[in-house]
C-alpha cells in the first residue's frame, strides 16, 4: 500500500512524503522547508531516495540544497527549465541538483517504492509546472487547489484552462494532492460564484467540520472539484453567467471565462 503523509511547513504548505508499506524508504515532493522534513525523517528513522518536483518556487524548492546535501544518492526529478528561453517565474531554481530532467510524456519510476508516475506539464501558475500521476493519485502543486487554483504569475488563462482540460479527464476518483490548505477560503469565493450549487454547499460543511477536528481537507477527490471549483467549472452555464455579470459583458470562450474569475476572486475577495 502506497502511503502519503503530509509534513506541514510555513504557514499552510503540505509536503508530501510518500512510503510503500513500511519500507524506510521515502519520496518526497515539493520540499520547501527541510527543517521539517530532516525532523520528520530522522524522527522516523527514514531514508529519503527521490525528491519530485512540481514547479520552481521557494515554498516548494527551499529544501532541495539541504536535502541534496544531507543524503548525496537522492534522486531529483524536475522540468529542467534552465535550456528555456521564456522568463519562467521560478523564485529558486534547483537545476544544478536535477539528476532526472523531466518532460511531458515521461514516466518517473522509483523502484524502490514500486511506484511509477506520469509526467503532465500542466503550464498556468508558472511555466514551468508539471503534475505526476499514477496510482490513483495526483500532485498538482499550487495548479489546483481545494476548491481553487493557483493564480497566474508566467502562464496565461489559455494556458491554465488548457492544463484544466488535461487535468480534467483523469478518473474522478483521482485523489488530488495539492500543495496547500486553502481549501475553506476558496470555497467562500466560490460560493459567491454559484450560490446555489448543492455540492458545494455540502462541501463547505464537510471540510469546515474536518478543519475543525484538525484534518486537512486534501487530498479532494477530482470528481469533486469538478463539481465544486469554480476554476474547473467555466463550461458551466451558471459560471459563465456569474463571470460576465462581474465583467459587465460578454464572455466567448473558457479561457475569458476562466480569467474573469480569477480576476474576481483576485480583485474582490483575497
Ligand atoms: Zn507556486
Amino acid at each position: 500500500m502506497l502511503n502519503i503523509i503530509p509534513i506541514p511547513a510555513f504557514s499552510d504548505n503540505y509536503i508530501w512524503m510518500l512510503q510503500r508499506d513500511n519500507l524506510k524508504q521515502v519520496v518526497l515532493v515539493d520540499p520547501g522547508d527541510e527543517g521539517k522534513v530532516i525532523a520528520f525523517l530522522q524522527q522516523h528513522a527514514l531514508q529519503p531516495v527521490a525528491i519530485l518536483i512540481t514547479h520552481q518556487h521557494y515554498d516548494h524548492t527551499g529544501g532541495v540544497a539541504r536535502l541534496v546535501k544531507q543524503y548525496p544518492e537522492i534522486k531529483l526529478f524536475c522540468q529542467n527549465t534552465a535550456v528555456s528561453e521564456k522568463p519562467l517565474s521560478i523564485d529558486l531554481p534547483v537545476a544544478d541538483f536535477i539528476t532526472h530532467p523531466v518532460v511531458d510524456g515521461d514516466t518517473v519510476d522509483i523502484n524502490e517504492l514500486d511506484i511509477h508516475f506520469k509526467v503532465m506539464t500542466i503550464p498556468g501558475h508558472t511555466l514551468d509546472h508539471v503534475a505526476y500521476f499514477g496510482e490513483g493519485v495526483l500532485f498538482c502543486g499550487d495548479t489546483i487547489f481545494g476548491c481553487g487554483c493557483g493564480r497566474l504569475f508566467s502562464g496565461t488563462a489559455e494556458q491554465m484552462t488548457a492544463s484544466m482540460e488535461r487535468l480534467s479527464v483523469l478518473p474522478a476518483t483521482t485523489r488530488v494532492y495539492t500543495a496547500h490548505e486553502y481549501t475553506l477560503d476558496n470555497i467562500g469565493f466560490a460560493r459567491w460564484v454559484e450560490p446555489d450549487n448543492a455540492d458545494l454547499i455540502q462541501r463547505d460543511q464537510e471540510d469546515m467540520a474536518k478543519q475543525e477536528k484538525g484534518i486537512p481537507t486534501v487530498p479532494s477527490l477530482l470528481g469533486t472539484e469538478l463539481k465544486t471549483n469554480p476554476f474547473m467549472r467555466y463550461k458551466i452555464p451558471q459560471v459563465k453567467q456569474a463571470a460576465e455579470q462581474y465583467m459587465g459583458h460578454s464572455l466567448h470562450t473558457d479561457a475569458e471565462v476562466f480569467a474573469a474569475i480569477r480576476l474576481w476572486k483576485d480583485k474582490e475577495y483575497d
